[in-house]
């Protein structure tokens, strides 16, 4: 098996499904099938040195990969082409692993089905009347659908773990710090983790391990050890102690989710773990503390957005002020304006103490409720979401439904910890995930519990 094998294999696998998937925004096959090429040169002679060498990987459309186009999604950077590689496509670089193309996305990631790209939505493959999740859902799709064994996605509020759980695939959000957000489009600063989804827990252990580690290009990338992921996968998981939040199987939550986890808990047991039930009391208040948050660093992430630096300008506008408005309202759709507005306002003064401030010591709190359950207890466990995928065009027209479906990822991204969801059974027809919860920096124990399943 050569290098030029698997890119044949993934851009003829594209070929046969991308125009029902749609999860592409941009195929760079030219420059994939020279670096195949050249590759499978070092190989003939025995100098392949990278981790994942050779290996097909797809790239979220937020991540800047140079002289690869780059838009987030969004019609403000149609045609923006980055002059530098974000440090994880530096990494994969290092890793030897071949960029098939961009990802679509909901624009800017915000939102959780990909109805929210300016530029098409992309298909669930196990059912393309239904959506593969978001806002990674080109990443979540093409893993599903076999065009690329990896892909890098971002999650803010879960972006990485719902599109993996309605896409069947396995995703996970590092610890705030493990993965270097330098060329990461900032959503929201204090939340963004880029993280890897694949088909196999041990795929995902590679190729975290590939894109982490401190970066002096990010000051909140951590100072701390990277170990080796995969040497966690012993399928060892006696006497793990598990917590399960009630709040996570509780109102909302689908009787086959709730199933669904209920039949792994038994597997872990049967393995020799034990769980019990806790409570992250906060939990009913996370998805109104994150939309303020995150909506509050939007808006302020988002005002380089001028027509000046980047992308898009509009035309004929008569002065420097005409120009940046209707950049913006041209360039922008109509989520991220609703949510720059949420955020403008949640900081303007007089309104800031009331919202922004309160959100914060509400982060606090839910932060707080993972630390006392994880000072007893090695992960959490539930589902990671509460319904698997929803139709098409089901959650357009009402924001609060679509936002709704974060209920079981947020918290994580507000306490900083990591999360991964893995493929656990279906429910009509369509995947369902669970979901898995580590301390902070303590990724192998996810990867050891998640890899008990496979
Ligand atoms: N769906 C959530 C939102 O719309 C999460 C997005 C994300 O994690 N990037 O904000």
């Amino acid at each position: 098996l050569t290098v030029t094998d698997l890119v044949n294999e993934s851009y003829e696998r594209i070929g046969q499904v991308e125009s029902q998937v749609k999860a592409f925004l941009t195929l760079d096959e030219e420059r994939a099938r020279v670096k195949a090429k050249e590759l499978d040169e070092r190989l003939a002679r025995g100098e392949q040195s990278g981790m994942l060498f050779g290996l097909p990987i797809g790239v979220k459309d937020n991540i800047v990969t140079k002289n690869l186009r780059t838009t987030c999604a969004s019609k403000i950077l149609e045609n923006f082409d980055p002059i530098y590689d974000a440090t994880v496509a530096q990494k994969l670089n290092q890793a030897e692993t071949i960029t098939i193309g961009k990802l679509n996305m909901d624009e800017f990631a915000m939102g959780s089905s990909n109805e929210n790209s300016a530029y098409q939505a992309t298909r669930n493959p196990w059912n393309t009347d239904y959506v593969p999740g978001g806002s990674s859902g080109g990443s979540a799709a093409s893993v599903a659908a076999g065009e690329v064994l990896f892909s890098l996605g971002s999650d803010t509020g879960g972006s990485i773990r719902q599109p993996a759980a309605y896409c069947g695939v396995v995703g996970l959000k590092p610890t705030y710090g493990r993965v270097s957000r330098y060329g990461l489009v900032a959503f929201a600063s204090s939340l963004d983790q880029i993280g890897p989804i694949t088909r196999t827990v041990e795929d995902n252990a590679y190729l975290l391990e590939a894109i982490s580690g401190v970066d002096p290009m990010d000051s909140t990338s951590a100072n701390v050890q990277v170990p080796s992921f995969v040497n966690a996968l012993t399928g060892d998981v006696k006497g793990l102690k598990i917590a399960v939040p009630k709040e996570y199987l509780g109102e909302g939550v689908s009787e086959a989710a709730r199933n669904s986890v209920l039949a792994a808990l038994k597997v872990l047991e049967g393995l020799g773990a034990v769980w019990e039930e806790v409570s992250l009391p906060h939990s009913k208040y996370a998805l109104a503390a994150y939309y303020l948050l995150s909506s509050s660093e939007a808006s302020a992430n988002l005002q380089r957005f001028d027509g000046v630096r980047y992308g898009h300008r509009a035309d004929n506008a008569e002065n420097l002020i005409e120009m940046y408005k209707q950049t913006r309202a041209e360039g922008f759709g109509d989520e991220v304006k609703r949510r720059i507005m949420l955020g403008t306002f949640s900081l303007s003064s007089g309104y800031y103490d009331a919202y922004y401030k309160k959100a914060q010591k509400v982060r606090t709190l839910i932060k707080q409720d993972f630390e006392n359950v994880f000072a007893k207890y090695d992960v959490i466990i539930g589902p990671t979401t509460p319904t698997p995928a929803f139709k098409i065009g089901e959650n357009t027209a009402d924001p609060l439904t679509m936002y709704a479906n974060d209920i079981l990822t947020i918290p994580v991204n507000l306490a900083g910890v990591p999360g991964i969801s893995i493929p656990c059974g279906f429910s009509n027809g369509l995947p369902l995930g669970l979901q898995i919860i580590g301390k902070h920096f303590d990724e192998s124990t996810i990867y050891r519990t998640a890899h008990a399943f496979e």
